[in-house]
């Protein structure tokens, strides 16, 4: 089995689908592993790095030339993957819900592409899971630009100039980015308090040693859809979250938004009316901004200031940590593929009735499967 690993294509993509330690891994499963060259670049991985752990390092037409699978970050066209095998897999974040026309090349290609992102949140998947691995190093980084693009302190100081008082922060959306949020906030020294519409969350706030803002006494409080995602809140609920959030938020200095709901625009969480109570200084990440934004006023991939409160539109993160989001996708690409690898046959064999592989495949056999992408053709 060749396995190939080809350069990103997407403007502003760092990362890399395969790392040193995993291309050993799969050499030692008996696999042959190829790496366009330059393609660890961003992540400052060299070629020979690459080869040291025996891959070989050649041109993206030699890579894919025989390539039983291919590994890759975002979802190339398929028009760029001509030489790999019929039935070739692709594997990565190919983004479906989005590129669909993408998925239908992919189809044509004859590749049996498998969207990472839509890996089921089960247990044994969680070794796999590429949303958890690049969301909880977006809620680190988000924390991190916040605190840049500050001016004053997190931590409380006392000094002989006399006391730097702790920022205050406030997460919304407590789910993998928001406790890494919690979390980084916590050891920069800020005060940090939390709010969510699960209220499963409560208890992981306070364990982070935070504090839990919750709505009470309305219907609605569990919060919790299927697969432990959220679900839209009652016109009651959405109310009485926007009074409570207006009396905190006007006494917080940064402000991380996280929340999303599968399938539906981002939840609006913040009114631009809210943004003008806040102190002038203040630092608003909105992690949100791809899916329309939590807050009023976030522009994606953008830095505004409204009301002398900086609000950052927050994309990909992930992205500006390139080593370490490499490190932790390509090992969940191995473990996907380790799992159900077959040492006899050399290659991993996907069952149609697995759970994992029923929710990320979407194409074989020339067609589109997927019984969310409808109709599949
Ligand atoms: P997400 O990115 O879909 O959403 C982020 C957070 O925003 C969630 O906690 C959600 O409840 C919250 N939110 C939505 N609407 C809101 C609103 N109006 N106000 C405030 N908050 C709002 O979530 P996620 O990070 O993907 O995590 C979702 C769940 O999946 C969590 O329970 C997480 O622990 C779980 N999970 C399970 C696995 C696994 O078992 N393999 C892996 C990862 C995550």
């Amino acid at each position: 089995m060749k396995i190939a690993v080809l350069k990103e294509a997407a403007a502003g993509e760092t990362r890399v689908a395969a790392i040193p330690e995993t291309v050993k891994k799969f050499v030692a499963l008996g696999a042959e592993f190829a790496v366009e060259k330059g393609a660890g670049e961003g992540a400052s991985i060299s070629d020979a790095e690459y080869e040291a752990a025996g891959a070989q390092l050649v041109g993206r037409a030699e890579a894919l030339n025989g390539a039983g699978i291919i590994l890759c970050v975002n979802g190339p066209d398929a028009a760029s993957l001509k030489g790999a095998e019929k039935g070739a897999l692709l594997v990565g974040a190919l983004d479906p819900a989005r590129r669909r026309e993408a998925i239908d090349g992919y189809a044509l290609a004859g590749l049996e592409a498998l969207a990472m992102e839509w890996m089921p949140r089960i247990t044994r998947a969680q070794s796999m899971d590429i949303l958890s691995s690049q969301s909880n190093l977006a809620g680190y980084k988000a924390v991190v630009d916040a605190a840049g693009a500050y001016g004053r302190a997190f931590p409380m100081m006392m000094t002989a100039a006399g006391t730097v008082s702790p920022a205050k922060a406030f997460v919304m959306g407590v789910g993998v980015a928001g406790l890494q949020a919690i979390a980084t906030a916590k050891r920069l020294g800020a005060q940090v308090s939390a709010t969510d519409v699960r209220s499963a969350t409560k208890e992981q706030i306070q364990s982070l040693g935070a504090k839990p803002i919750f709505v009470e006494n309305v219907a609605g409080i569990e919060g919790e859809g299927a697969g432990g995602y959220a679900s839209e809140m009652s016109e009651e609920y959405q109310k009485a979250q926007a009074e409570l959030v207006s009396g905190h938020i006007a006494k917080q200095d940064i402000v991380i938004t996280t929340a999303l709901i599968p399938g539906r625009p981002a939840p609006r969480l913040i009114s631009d009316a809210q943004v003008a109570t806040m102190r002038p200084g203040s630092v608003i990440v909105d992690l949100a901004a791809d899916a329309g934004g939590n807050v009023e006023g976030t522009v994606p991939g953008e830095i505004v200031v409204k009301h002398g409160v900086t609000i950052i539109g927050a994309t990909n993160l992930a992205r500006s940590l390139a080593a370490d989001a490499s490190a932790l996708f390509a090992r969940n690409l191995y473990n996907f593929l380790s799992a159900l690898w077959d040492k006899e046959q050399g290659r991993p064999v996907l069952p149609d009735d697995d759970e994992i592989v029923k929710g990320i495949r979407l194409t074989q056999n020339g067609k589109v499967v997927h019984e969310r992408l409808n109709p599949p053709r």
